[in-house]
């Protein structure tokens, strides 16, 4: 094994949290940094050829390769775990940008109580009424701690949208449930599709408050304080699962990238695959890692941060034996533990009578209600804890994917009736989709598989995970709602969720994993503090969802870059000068 000219820090991964982190480092600092991607490097403009629903959508080819690396799941410690062998309920991006080049881009803040979940739920409604085998807790930081830090995340990447919330004062046609906003949107919200905006009617129409999503698909040109100047968007409907051809959407290649390339103190080396944190004496001292012809390396660093996302960030801490490892038996532990995935199905399948145009929007074009999220609504009588957010996004309905569904009055399966209806109905179905929170259970947690392992002999992450009834009567709710929605968007036949059952690891439900190595007030109940410092190591510090100690409904990418700001300003100010436990 090589080792390698020693630097100040490493970054594993160069995805959103990632690359801002060695941005702010090098921007703000004379520390040399060196990042380790495992995926390909990004070319400007290669998107512009890349509209490709069968290579894209279909096939995943931006996607991490499962049959390298994927992970096993079961639903409980009885079961025998089994690899996932196609990528089906969740997508790990690679390559430089991660997730975040083919991410949909709804930019979400979480609602304030999110934050104190375990001491505000206890107190309202007592240990009784919490799922028995849960293990909330609260992340150490407010919701008013961390506004400054979203500011800054949304005006990187200029998410689109409408307060509700301006300092205490409600304003019309924003989120009215959301934490207070100390300044607006730095762009006005996009474009409302028309489906969207059929949802926005009849949700008013029923009493509820519609917004447009917060979004990261641009309603103008816009210049952020970085200086970065992007386009507006086109509405082309090729953001999920695709990098955009214009540089409309919020990426790190088109927001962070830009801004590295110019530092000569910071190197990105892809097809880099760190294998473990190299450490001694309660100190990280670097990475090992692969490059793409197997060879090995030793990448010395006075600092380490793991930003590979949640799976990745658990798994490398696992292999490399830091911190205790969770156990569910006990429940000592902190790695591995409060693995959750957001709640997220399509509540209702609607059919109508006019086109749709479904095929033209972005990924965060679209409207939400917020009425039955979180603790904003009575739960008075209802047989679960917290919520979820309804919406109709138009993000672009691909003609592969999206082809054949027909509503319940139609009987034939294929033949000339179900074509000739399936054509018919093409441009006439759409969606409302349901967002809920997952809690945190004892039982759902990650360790390391004794049986299967990766290309490199290394064990695979092990996923035991399934849903508990407080999610299951959570859905079934916001379900009855979304259909209530349809009926008065002017549905004439509706197809409901059919609910959750087990945890389903074929069934698409978004890439919001959280957990495993999660933040907290206490070294005793988290393996993170507030900074994303580890309480066992000083010098590592662990970036990304993998902190989140439970699932909001909301998704995850705006809150992992301000939690990564906060981090950053904590290390560039306090950690660099004098390099302890912050
Ligand atoms: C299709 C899709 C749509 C999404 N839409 C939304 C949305 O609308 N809103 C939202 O908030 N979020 C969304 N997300 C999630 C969002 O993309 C992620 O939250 C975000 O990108 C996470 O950033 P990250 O830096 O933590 O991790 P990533 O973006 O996953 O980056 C981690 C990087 O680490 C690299 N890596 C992993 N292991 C190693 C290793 N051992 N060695 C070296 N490198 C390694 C990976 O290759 C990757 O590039 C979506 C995700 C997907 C897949
Ligand atoms: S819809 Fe807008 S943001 Fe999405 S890929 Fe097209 S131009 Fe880019």
């Amino acid at each position: 094994m090589k080792t390698l000219r020693h630097t100040d820090a490493v970054i594993v991964g160069g995805g959103w949290t990632g690359l801002l982190m060695a941005k702010e480092l090098t921007a703000r600092t004379p520390l040399s940094v060196v990042v380790l991607e495992r995926g390909a490097s990004r070319r400007k403009g290669e998107y512009s050829a890349s509209m490709d629903e069968l290579d894209y959508y279909i096939r995943l080819r931006m996607m991490q390769d499962p049959s390298q690396e994927t992970v096993t799941l079961r639903h409980s410690r009885d079961d025998r775990a089994l690899p996932l062998r196609q990528h089906g309920a969740f997508l790990p991006g690679t390559g430089t940008g991660g997730a975040g080049e083919h991410w949909s881009g709804i930019a979400y803040r979480y609602l304030p109580d999110v934050f104190e979940l375990l001491t505000r739920t206890r107190e309202k409604y007592g240990v009784k009424r919490m799922p028995e085998d849960h293990s909330i807790e609260d992340w150490g930081v407010t919701y008013n701690e961390l506004e400054p830090y979203y500011v800054r995340a949304e005006r990187l990447m200029g998410i689109s949208g409408r307060a509700g919330n301006l300092n205490g004062r409600a304003i019309a046609g924003g989120n009215p449930f959301e934490g207070p906003r100390s300044v607006d949107f730095p762009n006005p919200p996009t474009k409302i599709p028309y489906l969207a905006a059929m949802f926005r009617d009849a949700a008013s129409s029923l009493g509820y408050h519609p917004y447009a999503l917060p979004a990261a698909t641009i309603s103008q040109a816009y210049t952020n304080p970085d200086g970065i100047a992007r386009p507006a968007c086109t509405y082309c409907g090729y953001c999920e699962r695709f990098g955009c051809m214009i540089g409309a959407k919020a990426q790190p290649s088109n927001t962070l990238l830009p801004l590295i390339a110019r530092q000569k103190s910071v190197s990105l080396k892809n097809d880099c695959w760190v294998q473990k944190i190299v450490h001694k004496d309660g100190r990280a001292r670097g990475v090992v890692y692969r490059d793409s012809k197997g060879a090995e390396f030793f990448q010395p660093a006075d600092m380490v941060f793991l930003a590979s996302w949640t799976l990745n960030n658990t798994r490398l801490l696992l292999l490399s034996q830091i911190g205790e490892a969770y156990d569910p038996a006990t429940g000592r532990g902190s790695v591995g533990r409060n693995l959750t995935h957001q709640v997220a199905a399509p509540a209702v399948t609607g059919f109508f009578e006019k086109p749709l145009n479904r095929f033209m929007g972005a990924g965060s074009a679209g409207v939400a209600i917020a009425d039955f999220d979180g603790d904003v609504f009575d739960h008075t009588g209802l047989p679960f804890l917290r919520g979820g957010t309804l919406y109709s996004v138009c993000y672009g309905f691909k003609p592969m994917t999206n082809f054949g569904v027909t509503p319940p009055s139609v009987k034939a399966r294929w033949g000339p009736e179900w074509k000739r209806a399936a054509l018919d109905w093409y441009d006439r179905t759409g969606r409302i989709q349901l967002y809920g929170e997952h809690l945190a259970y004892r039982g759902n947690f990650m360790d390391l598989d004794p049986v299967y392992k990766d290309a490199f002999g290394q064990p695979l992450l092990r996923l035991t995970l399934d849903w508990r009834d407080n999610e299951r009567r959570m859905a079934e709710f916001l379900t009855a709602k979304a259909v209530e929605i349809a009926r008065a968007m002017g549905a004439r036949q509706t197809i409901p969720f059919a609910g959750l059952k087990h945890y389903d690891g074929t069934r698409y439900q978004g890439t919001h994993l959280q957990g495993g190595a999660i933040m907290g007030a206490s070294p005793e109940r988290s393996a993170v503090n507030t900074h994303m410092q580890s309480w066992r190591m000083p010098n590592l510090f662990v970036l990304g969802a993998s902190a989140f100690p439970q699932n909001p409904s909301g998704n995850p990418t705006l809150t992992a870059v301000a939690l990564t700001y906060r981090a950053a300003d904590a290390i560039v100010e306090r950690y660099v000068k004098r390099p302890q436990l912050l």
